[in-house]
């Protein structure tokens, strides 16, 4: 097959043979890349026109239990002011959200069960004062109980992203204790609760293979989660990994493209990760066939210490808006659930 009918392929019969997905994973000619996205592209404004999901961030705390080895905010870092923002800062946090108009918020943290549980009573405010704001939370790997306490508060999705559908490799990314099994029991449980799920993971993170990716996508198809979050490795000086180079941006945009065309109705962001490794990056993942943005609105007092990797870039609700409306592109209204077509 030549690369126009694996991508006639791809968009019809939304999948594959591994030879084909492999043949796109490694395709260097940016012509053929082109015109993979322009195909995304297509099937996404299908789907959901020129308008774009917004998603308020607020990175509630860099408290974490966890070392993966390559995230900055593990807790063998020792250089990292540790913080975390109360009640009060989170729902002030989340008016500002809701008063830039934008429908969904999402607290994301490092792993704190404890952190987690106290966080119940805020969803549940957060539920209270805003009943139409969706609210995603993504706190990692929790109790059950504790996954059960946030949705009966009113949460509706959580983003946990597998890291890597590969056991050998995920024990080479994470400290003896986590597992790939753990990760996707709670998955399970997320999906179970009701929540709207999104999985995914770093694109070019180290050791990776493209054996490992094609093991990623039938991971995520066979789930077929809500959302998926893809964004390339950063290295962070601090961390075990962080002499790494960072991912390709080329291989994130052509994940966009690839998952758009399996999984059409999915929400994938266009990442921050992404935005900080490429000039335009955030624009260049919406033509590739993302379809959300999570523009920052943690404190800028905080902001700097949820150091996940190297030059972390804030997407800023203006530039944002002006990234899109030069592209073509319009910020949705609304809450931007998912919907099988
Ligand atoms: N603690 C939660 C969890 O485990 O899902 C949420 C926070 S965690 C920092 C969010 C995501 O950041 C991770 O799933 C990981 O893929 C990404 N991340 C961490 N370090 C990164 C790095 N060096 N480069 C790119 N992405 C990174």
């Amino acid at each position: 097959m030549n690369y126009q009918e694996l991508f006639h392929t791809l968009r019809y019969t939304q999948d594959l043979p591994d030879e084909g997905l492999a043949a796109l994973l490694a395709c260097l000619d940016t012509g053929v890349q082109e015109e993979l996205h322009a195909c995304a592209r297509e099937v996404t404004q299908e789907r959901f026109g020129k308008e774009v999901y917004l998603r308020g961030l607020v990175e509630w705390s860099n408290v974490c239990r966890n070392d993966c080895l390559y995230c900055g905010i593990r807790k063998s870092n020792l250089s990292l002011a540790r913080y975390s923002l109360g009640a009060d800062e989170v729902l002030r946090c989340a008016d500002a959200v809701y008063g830039a108009g934008i429908r969904t918020v999402v607290i994301q943290g490092g792993e704190n069960p404890a952190g987690a549980l106290g966080l119940v009573p805020v969803v549940a405010e957060i539920r209270r004062r805003w009943p139409e704001m969706a609210i995603t939370l993504s706190l990692g790997e929790l109790p059950f109980g504790t996954y059960k306490a946030l949705r009966e508060a009113g949460a509706d999705r959580y983003l946990l992203r597998h890291e890597t559908a590969t056991s050998a490799h995920y024990a080479r990314l994470h400290p003896a204790g986590m597992s790939l099994e753990h990760r996707l029991a709670c998955l399970d449980e997320l999906r179970r609760l009701g929540f709207q799920v999104g999985m995914g993971m770093m694109a070019g993170s180290p050791y990776q293979s493209l054996e490992h990716l094609l093991a990623d996508i039938r991971l995520i198809q066979r789930f077929g989660p809500e959302m998926i979050g893809i964004g390339p490795f950063v290295p962070q000086k601090d961390t075990p990994l962080g002499t790494f180079p960072a991912g390709d941006p080329a291989l994130t945009l052509k994940l966009y493209s690839i998952l758009r065309l399996m999984l059409p109705d999915s929400l994938i962001p266009s990442t921050t990760a992404l935005a900080t490794v490429l000039p335009d990056g955030c624009k260049k993942g919406i033509l590739a066939g993302a379809n959300v943005i999570m523009p920052n609105f943690t404190p800028a007092q905080v902001s700097g210490s949820y150091n996940l990797y190297n030059h972390k870039s804030r997407q800023e609700l203006d530039t944002i808006k002006k990234d899109l409306a030069s592209i073509g592109y319009a910020a949705s209204a609304s809450r931007g659930d998912y919907h099988k077509n």
